[in-house]
């Protein structure tokens, strides 16, 4: 019986182990979302600051809720968002209280509780020529309801703003940009600050150039109005075009000393758009030769194999050509991936060890309008003769 009553003991033991198990209570935590990173390697002293500076709600004539903005955002890499609703077209205001600044206020908690970084914009919207434009880093777009379009430049200044010129050859003469009277007016008077380059699908090359000649900030975004993943192919790794800024710091004011002052890079499908001070620097880092040194016997094959730890897909184009071995005419480079490349001798005789230059033109590095970025590869390579029969 004393076997029976333990029996019936530990049961009770259990039974109150069990219970007070289920009560202890269970934080429902759980995995919210999966960010993917884009992979650009950062350049010596600076903070690459991964921004899209232009795209719109329901607040203006996108269709999703200020918070989405930000969670798509930081499920795709990106770091810094501006939602930048139209001021003077509001085609939901039967719906949504004509507000400015609520689309910017309602994204706040989503943006802090994701650690993005969110700044203040609007767009400013007018008829051609003076056409469209994003202010960024205002203090309030409320204020910005003046109808003369350089009053309205001018007090955005005023707020302290970075200014651009939105899709500038959108519904002009063959999508071709033009540099009208009014954008020489408020570049003149310092009100005009960066153009898109790109603006979601769309190269504008005389924009790329203006850019260069007149000191101005290279800009892309994607200007989204519906949901995210509608606009791009995710699935066949397709990206929203991004702004990457060199910022000393994580930092708003950071961010926004950055863009003055000119150190941005479009990231376009696979296109970097930017100074060749600052794409040299990503392609170096993203490029690591495998095989320094090889050996090649007369007139036999000697394999180099191209390391590339970015995510974008280098397009490289022979350009020139090299005294003792035969060169591939293309290479392409995939994003985490290793190619092999071969090099074959040109001589029988050769001997001795030489330094063999590799150039090319990386065709996707566009440091001037629609012109890729000239490099040079290089490896040593041990020549020996061919042995006579
Ligand atoms: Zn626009
Ligand atoms: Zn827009």
């Amino acid at each position: 019986m004393i076997f029976v009553k333990s029996l019936k003991a530990a049961l009770n033991l259990f039974i109150l182990i069990l219970v007070s198990v289920l009560l202890i209570p269970v934080e429902a935590e759980s995995q919210l979302g999966v960010r993917t990173e884009m992979r650009i390697p950062e350049i010596p002293g600076y903070i690459t600051i991964k921004c899209d500076f232009h795209m719109h709600t329901v607040f203006s004539d996108g269709s999703v809720w200020p918070q989405v903005r930000v969670q798509e955002a930081w499920l795709e890499g990106i770091d810094a968002i501006s939602i930048t609703d139209h001021i003077e077209y509001l085609p939901h205001d039967d719906d949504i209280k004509t507000n400015h600044n609520r689309s910017f206020d309602l994204a706040v908690p989503a943006a802090k509780s994701s650690n993005l970084m969110l700044i203040r914009g609007t767009e400013i919207t007018r008829d051609e020529p003076e056409a469209h434009h994003n202010a960024l880093f205002i203090t309030d777009a409320n204020a910005l309801e003046i109808e003369d379009f350089v009053e309205c430049i001018e007090a955005t200044a005023k707020q302290g703003a970075f200014i651009m010129w939105n899709h500038p050859g959108w519904k002009q003469p063959g999508n071709k940009s033009v540099w009208y009277d009014i954008q020489n007016e408020i570049w003149e008077k310092g009100w005009l600050h960066g153009i898109e380059v790109v603006n979601g699908g769309v190269y504008y090359p005389n924009a790329h150039k203006w850019c260069l000649e007149k000191n101005m900030t290279i800009m892309g975004t994607s200007d989204v109005h519906g949901p995210i993943t509608m606009s791009y192919d995710f699935a066949s790794g397709d990206h929203r075009p991004v702004t990457l800024v060199f910022a000393r710091e994580k930092t708003e004011e950071s961010l926004k000393e950055a863009m003055f002052d000119r150190r941005t890079v479009i990231y376009w499908k696979n296109f970097l758009i930017g100074e060749e001070k600052f794409l040299r620097p990503i392609f170096n880092s993203s490029v690591e030769i495998k095989t320094p040194e090889m050996g090649i016997t007369g007139t036999g094959r000697a394999y180099v194999q191209i390391y590339n730890d970015s995510d974008v897909k280098y397009t490289l184009v022979l350009n020139g050509e090299n005294e003792y071995v035969t060169l591939p005419r293309s290479i392409t480079l995939y994003p985490g991936k290793t190619v092999m490349v071969s090099l074959r001798g040109k001589s029988e005789s050769l001997t001795g060890l030489k330094k063999i230059i590799l150039p090319y033109v990386v065709e996707n590095l566009y440091v001037q309008p629609s012109e890729g970025m000239p490099v040079e590869l290089s490896v040593d390579v041990r020549f020996q003769p061919a042995e006579r029969r």
